[in-house]
């Protein structure tokens, strides 16, 4: 079975707002089998509606429509509902008398366009909204002979998620073929789109019962795997199957297999070796410590940083030399190496990262140009250092260092962790 979503309101027809209720229930919908084949935004037109409506009747086979059951002349979901249906509607006494109950709970004066809201769709059953006046509506009907559901639910996100939960799981649980859902998820550091496509295209390819999207953010490429089957476990080992075939292809620049992130990954590593973590960042202004806080019981490997931004202070709290500044620049590979020891040395971690670079849109010459950034790794025995060219604007390169200084860091920590590699202990 597939589904449409129909986003009522000319509001997400303007810069200012977006349809946010349509990624909800997609991930309902996904987690009951059903794939979302179709999204229409429209605005608050009538007859734009009962086009829309009609498409949607025609291709798929649930129908789902967020927005327009307010009391207001623009809004207009169940009355075209009803025209593209080609039925009428009755307005429901007991919705009118609960609406009227409502009103008077909170001293307000009730009209009669308010009673709007209890005219019901002939044939659909009303679904009770907990949170505000807009009941939903449920309908099962046949269009052009193909069996239909229909779902008109109220716009207010907090509405139409409890709304949904309540009464629409179930009905939608009841006529979908009972079936599992398995994900998983395939992380992979800095690699151009089109060679992770080009690798595992032939693998994922062999499943055509997975579904398998590339996602591409700054810094990162995932892999999404989404296998629906009557059984969980025969989902799983599905998606499980491709993910690692995936995995084996690409293992030089995967780093997570379970969905967890750098900043996750990192972390873990550190904890497992019993290390624990210090950072001197410069152009990144504090981002990669920002990142690796971010994560619940950080505490535990992450010590804490420095924004060292000025030369002055690049010397206070990393002990940075005055004289290789000057022989330098701040922009170097000794002043990284140099941030990373001392930060590590200042606070007792067992390693330390030193990030430095022009992250521009101004400062950069033609020997230190907009996007050169030196990032070290430290652990006493051993210090790594690596120079980025890094491409596009201010807070593209600050995000690429911080990534790059994440994976530099998951590779040191994952050699650490091998037989007869260097080892990245505390001293
Ligand atoms: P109400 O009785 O509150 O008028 P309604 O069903 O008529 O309910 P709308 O008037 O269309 O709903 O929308 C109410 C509010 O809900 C909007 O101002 C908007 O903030 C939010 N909203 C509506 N549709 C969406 C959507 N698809 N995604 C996110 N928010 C939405
Ligand atoms: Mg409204």
């Amino acid at each position: 079975m597939i589904a449409e979503i129909i986003a009522v309101g000319s509001e997400m027809l303007t810069p200012y707002r977006q349809d946010t209720n349509s990624l909800a229930m997609t991930a309902e919908l996904n987690r009951l089998g059903v794939a979302v084949a179709f999204k229409t935004i429209l605005g608050d037109d009538f007859t734009q509606l009962v086009d829309a409506v009609r498409i949607a009747l025609r291709r798929a086979d649930i129908v789902l429509l967020s927005g327009g059951l307010g009391p207001t002349e623009d809004d207009l979901t169940r009355e075209a509902v009803a025209a593209a249906l080609g039925r009428g509607m009755a307005r429901d006494q007991a919705v009118v008398e609960s609406l009227k109950e409502r009103f008077n709970r909170r001293g307000i004066q009730i009209r009669e366009i308010n009673f709007k809201q209890g005219d019901v769709i002939d044939g659909a059953e009303l679904l009770p909204n907990a949170n505000g006046t807009a009941p939903g509506q449920w309908i099962a009907a046949a269009y052009e002979g193909a069996p239909r559901y229909l779902a008109l639910l109220p716009g207010p996100p907090k509405e139409l998620t409890a709304l949904f939960a309540e009464q629409v799981r179930p009905r939608l649980a009841a006529v979908v073929p009972q079936q599992y859902i398995a994900t998983a998820q395939l992380r992979m550091a800095v690699v151009p789109e089109s060679e992770v496509d080009a690798r595992t295209a032939p693998i994922y390819q062999a499943y055509p019962d997975v579904s398998t999207t590339i996602l591409s953010t700054i810094g990162e490429i995932q892999l999404h795997f989404l296998c629906a089957k009557p059984s969980l476990a025969e989902a799983e080992a599905r998606v499980a199957n491709v993910l690692r075939r995936c995995a084996d292809e690409m293992r030089e620049v995967v780093f997570s297999r379970d969905g967890s992130s750098p900043e996750q990954v990192v972390l873990r590593l550190l904890e497992a070796r019993g290390l624990t973590l210090a950072t001197a960042e410069s152009c990144t202004g504090g981002l990669l410590a920002q990142r690796l806080t971010s994560v619940p019981g950080s505490s535990k490997a992450f010590a804490g940083g420095a924004v060292v931004y000025s030369n002055s202070l690049k010397i206070a709290f990393a002990d940075v030399p005055q004289q290789m500044l000057e022989q330098h620049g701040a922009v170097s590979e000794p002043v990284a190496h140099a941030l990373a020891e001392g930060i590590r040395h200042r606070t007792g971690a067992g390693v330390g990262v030193g990030i430095t670079g022009v992250a521009g849109p101004d400062g950069g010459s033609a020997a230190k140009p907009v996007g050169l950034v030196y990032l070290a790794v430290s652990s006493g025995t051993r210090t790594e250092v690596r120079e980025l060219r890094l491409m596009g604007d201010r807070e593209r390169v600050r995000w690429f260092s911080s990534q790059h200084a994440l994976m530099l860091l998951y590779s040191l920590l994952q050699q650490a962790g091998q037989a007869g590699a260097v080892t990245l202990d505390q001293p």
